[in-house]
């Protein structure tokens, strides 16, 4: 047997680039919202892509189930490129390939009862009979921890982390073997964050899901994913596990990154000035290494000549001509990584919490509803 990983998406050399309207001069402009990404998902693995808003990492969840086509390069799902699939095709597939998305009550049909919607996915792909279809909602609204009697209602009749959770059990409605969710926590408030993740978790494992996460809340990505791949204007800069990319990142953007995480400490303005400047437009990225403007360890190559993606061991891939340099300084950095690992521990705290609560609904019996 070998020892190669069971893949069971992978993106080759895939870019996304959207015409642009151009200037008054008629110029035809492209934004490359994703530029030649290579990125291979494993069976059963929480895989979290991170970087600030516009690096391209919501596209590149869209590209791996075809929401969106790419421009160039391919997606395999299970070892079979889905680009060349008729639509029909693609309907079958949905079922394997499901989204959780950031907005829950903009994704969700403001006309359609909860039980419709969730009933649908199940609909469409013609999955049991009518009154089968109504005892998995059922049974789904009840797995997320809402009460069955809910599908009569309406979304707007529900808080946002309720909302979040009708999402959820519309997605695992069809049975996927993939779930995407694109940063689908960052719209609610702290405490019901929480309760999202863990449930999320949860119906990881019960479910055997692969887990796509789309995220920038380092906390969030520490506590879930098994590994990280960081993205900056449409590339991928950096991978590794989890723990090995807290621990020592290596790629000078990854660094930064870290040093940026909010802390309530007064000592905190000096490391986070180690990010310059906004992110460059994706209209015209820099040439060679797309993060030489911002990179305090740039050197006269860093412009000349792109990086490429190199493994440097240990399952990790970095592209920076200089990644041991910066790993030289990786040690400076382990404060922030224990910062985000209390924070990470903040989630299991609340896990704690909510079995306790649960517990309590459960002996209170009806009347009570999550929220
Ligand atoms: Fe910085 Fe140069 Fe590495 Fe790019 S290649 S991240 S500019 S050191």
């Amino acid at each position: 047997m070998s020892g190669a990983p069971d893949l069971i998406l992978e993106a080759r050399e895939v870019s996304r680039h959207f015409a642009n309207a151009g200037t008054w001069f008629g110029e035809k402009r492209v934004v490359r919202a994703v530029d030649g990404v290579s990125l291979a998902v494993r069976r059963g693995e929480t895989l979290a892509v991170v970087g600030e808003s516009g690096c391209g990492k919501s596209t590149l969840a869209r590209l791996l189930v075809r929401l969106i086509k790419p421009t160039a390069g391919e997606v395999l799902y299970d070892g079979r490129d889905i680009g060349g699939l008729s639509e029909r095709e693609m309907r079958s597939l949905r079922r394997d390939l499901q989204f959780v998305f950031q907005d829950p009550f903009s994704s969700l049909n403001p006309r359609m009862t909860v039980g419709t919607l969730v009933e649908e996915p199940l609909r469409v792909h013609g999955m049991g009979s009518r009154a089968e279809r109504r005892r998995r909602v059922a049974a789904l609204l009840q797995r997320v921890g809402l009460r069955p009697e809910f599908a009569d209602r309406y979304p707007h009749e529900f808080s946002g982390g309720q909302r979040q959770r009708i999402g959820i059990a519309r997605a695992l409605a069809s049975g996927p073997k993939v779930l995407i969710g694109d940063e689908p926590v960052s719209a609610l408030d702290v405490s019901i964050q929480a309760q999202v993740i863990n449930l999320l978790e949860d119906l990881k494992e019960e479910f055997r899901l692969t887990l796509i996460l789309i995220a920038h809340d380092l906390a969030v990505i520490r506590h879930m994913s098994d590994r990280v791949a960081v993205m900056y204007l449409g590339e991928i800069v950096e991978l590794a596990e989890t723990d090995a990319l807290f621990g020592r990142p290596l790629h000078p953007y990854t660094q930064a990154l870290l040093r940026a995480i909010p802390v309530p400490s007064p000592r905190r303005r000096a490391s986070a000035a180690a990010l310059k400047g906004d992110v460059p437009s994706p209209l015209a990225p820099p040439a060679a290494c797309r993060f030489h403007t911002r990179c305090p360890l740039a050197t006269a190559i860093c412009g000349e000549k792109k990086p490429a993606l190199a493994a440097v061991g240990e399952g990790r891939l970095v592209a920076c001509h200089h990644w041991q340099e910066a790993a030289g300084q990786a040690p400076e950095l382990r404060s922030e990584a224990e910062r985000t690992s209390a924070a990470a521990r903040r989630f299991a705290l609340y896990r704690d919490r909510s079995e306790q609560q649960e517990r309590l609904r459960t002996a209170a019996a009806a009347g009570s509803t999550t929220p």
